[in-house]
């Protein structure tokens, strides 16, 4: 079979999944030579398995408003593939969550696992319930119904879930404790607990930081740094705030930050108490980031996406295909030189080509934002031990663990004096799933 076949056979059996479709054809594309030319791994029709998910689970979740209304959402869980460890991967809660969002994300997390160094199989989960504007108690009743039914599915050694997009430290605390009540049992059974409970220090951070250390190690190869240049950051969540964060403490200037609604514009940059005020806005008060144009007096752009700010680095941190061919032409032609995406998927294909033909350093998600499942991994090394780790142990662990990914990257993607990072990150992650499947047999 030529790889368009194998493409086009994919495509036929999901088409109803774009986003599915998208992810698994970056990543054929990159691998096909290593795949043809591996007359074992192709008798074993690896690719085949690869692309199908060992289990997915597919659920009612009902609850009810604080005003007793009864609502009806759909929660998913997709086990895609244990080889090297348990499934993990995270859990997203937002209005557009549907079976080939969570399946194009559970695809690349078997990638991205394999790549962190750590035994971590790959899975992703969610439902199409909206967080937005719910109360606290709705969310813990929603949370809970749940993981009436999840819990079944889950455990320390088969599956273990993190956040995503509208799961953070709240909704972990909900699921986890409704977990413990019916198991009758304190396991490491998520990652990004809180601290008090299991939780690991820097995990909130990990994802952020890890998008920032895997450009500082890109710019490195071309004897660049941070410090001193202006970065242009997409969304204003978890990841967005601590890669603002870390770009702040390595002497670069962020000048930009976003949400649904629009982007705001701070040439001074974002740091110190206008950092606060975005980690109170969006983690206390829950609030819009058009607030914070008030709130300090710039500019506010409603309904728009921050790419035509000109930058040296932009850090896409919000959600998938958030940068078009257009917008990335526009980034590469007001000098950006470094793109390292802490979103899964942000860059369209249209937009990872104009990356890749204007040979600028582009990191894509699956290894720069590898860091925030390092860090579940080693949450849960720590569970095991029924240890802390210290804030510096981890952050200089997640460290190596960053450059560690990007030496494999530049490993399996050395094209002369060019890097591909994409062609590098696909290589690496497959050859290791695709050799641990086959010492496995056919399974
Ligand atoms: P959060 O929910 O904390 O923040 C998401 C941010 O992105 C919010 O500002 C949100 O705005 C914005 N956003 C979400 N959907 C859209 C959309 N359709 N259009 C424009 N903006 C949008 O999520 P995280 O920060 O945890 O996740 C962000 C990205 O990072 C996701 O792609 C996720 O898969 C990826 N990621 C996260 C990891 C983690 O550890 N958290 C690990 C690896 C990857 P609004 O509030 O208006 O919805």
């Amino acid at each position: 079979m030529t790889m368009h076949e194998f493409l086009h056979q994919v495509s036929a059996k999901n088409s109803d999944q774009p986003e599915f479709i998208q992810a698994v054809t970056e990543v054929v594309e990159s691998i096909w030579p290593v795949y043809d030319s591996n007359p074992q791994l192709k008798k074993a029709r690896i690719l085949d398995r690869i692309v199908e998910p060992e289990r997915v689970i597919i659920f009612r979740v009902p609850w009810m408003t604080d005003a007793g209304e009864v609502m009806v959402n759909r929660g998913f869980r997709i086990e895609f593939n244990s080889a090297i460890g348990p499934y993990k991967g995270g859990l997203r809660f937002h209005p557009s969550v549907n079976l080939g969002i969570l399946k194009f994300l559970g695809f690349e997390q078997v990638f991205k696992n394999s790549l962190t160094t750590l035994p971590m199989g790959g899975g992703k989960g969610g439902s199409d319930f909206n967080p937005r504007g719910r109360s606290d108690e709705e969310v813990m009743r929603f949370c809970h119904s749940y993981m009436l039914e999840l819990f079944r599915h889950i455990g320390p050694n088969t599956d273990v879930p993190a956040g995503d997009i509208g799961v953070g430290k709240r909704e972990i605390g909900f699921m986890y404790g409704m977990y413990k009540k019916i198991k009758n049992e304190v396991t490491g059974v998520f990652t990004g607990k809180g601290l008090d409970w299991g939780g690991s220090l820097i995990r909130p951070e990990a994802t952020g930081y890890g998008a920032v250390y895997f450009a500082d190690e890109m710019l490195k190869t071309r004897a660049q740094e941070i410090a001193g240049k202006t970065v242009v950051i997409s969304g204003s969540g978890n990841v967005s705030q601590y890669a603002t964060q870390k770009v702040n403490d390595l002497g670069g200037k962020v000048v930009t930050l976003s949400d649904s609604d629009g982007f705001i514009y701070d040439p001074d940059g974002i740091k110190g108490e206008k950092w606060d005020f975005v980690m109170d806005l969006k983690n206390v008060r829950r609030g819009r980031i058009s607030e914070y144009a008030k709130e300090f007096g710039v500019k506010y752009f409603p309904g728009e996406r921050p790419w035509g700010i000109p930058c040296q680095i932009a850090l896409p941190c919000a959600t998938q295909n958030e940068i078009n061919g257009e917008e990335a032409k526009t980034l590469v032609k007001n000098g950006c030189i470094c793109v390292s995406e802490g979103a899964n998927m942000p860059t369209t294909p249209e937009g990872v080509e104009v990356f890749l033909g204007n040979k600028i350093l582009y990191g894509p998600g699956k290894a720069a934002n590898a860091g925030g499942v390092s860090t579940s991994g080693l949450e849960m090394t720590q569970n095991s031990m029924r240890l802390s780790w210290t804030r510096d142990e981890v952050d200089a662990r997640l460290h190596q663990i960053m450059k560690a990914i990007h030496e494999q990257c530049v490993r399996h993607g050395k094209e002369g004096s060019f890097i591909n990072y994409v062609k590098g990150a696909n290589v690496g992650g497959f050859l290791k799933v695709a050799n641990a499947m086959m010492d496995q047999g056919l399974i």
